[in-house]
């Protein structure tokens, strides 16, 4: 399986970070070795001192298929979970003042923190499906899926013409404003509305 990511896909986050807007969605990949399941810990890597939290919705592929129309593209996906996009930013910085890639920033081991998943059918409206994560007990990051710049459809619709989705991918869609850094000792718990759906200790 593969792990899609989305990124600058929420305004304020964009503007927090000084991205500019896209005008289709961003992306770019991590290896299966990033992810964590099962509450796993995080174990802080020495590739960086600046390793930086970014919550966000993850939806997964069900089917598999390319060049998916967007009409189309909610056949391809009916479970939701909640994740990190683990980013060492003083790694990305560089990379992005060298315009280089970005995966020593993105892709490293445990780099990609999981929930389990759970049925889009319970919520009511999959544009108003909201999301926290909390650090230390104490809220640092709230977001909804309305504010998303490219929702699930666009963004499958988008990537499919690049990258056949399998079943089982994961797609990570976005952060919302409010990321920071991370060390030795915290503990991050992600909510999807109510739900305590991911608990992930850095050690
Ligand atoms: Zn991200």
């Amino acid at each position: 399986m593969k792990i899609i990511c989305i990124g600058r896909n929420y305004v304020a986050h964009a503007k927090e970070l000084n991205n500019p807007l896209p005008s289709e969605p961003v992306f770019f990949m991590k290896p299966d070795t990033s992810l964590i399941i099962r509450n796993r810990p995080f174990f802080y890597p020495e590739i960086s001192s600046d390793i930086h939290y970014e919550v966000e919705l993850v939806i997964k592929i069900r089917k598999n298929g390319r060049h998916i129309l967007e009409k189309f593209a909610s056949t391809y996906y009916d479970e939701i979970g909640i994740g990190i996009d683990f980013t060492a930013r003083d790694i990305q910085q560089k990379c992005k003042e060298k315009g280089l890639p970005w995966e020593p920033a993105k892709a490293f081991d445990g780099s990609a923190p999981v929930s389990g998943f759970i049925a889009l059918e319970q919520f009511s409206d999959q544009d108003n499906i909201g999301f926290s994560l909390l650090k230390n007990g104490e809220k640092v990051q709230d977001g909804n899926s309305g504010l998303m710049i490219f929702d699930f459809n666009r963004i499958i619709a988008h990537v499919s013409r690049f990258v056949t989705l399998r079943m089982g991918d994961l797609i990570y869609t976005g952060t919302p404003a409010g990321v920071g850094p991370v060390a030795i000792g915290d503990t991050l718990e992600a909510f999807i509305e109510e739900r305590n759906m991911l608990t992930c200790k850095i050690k």
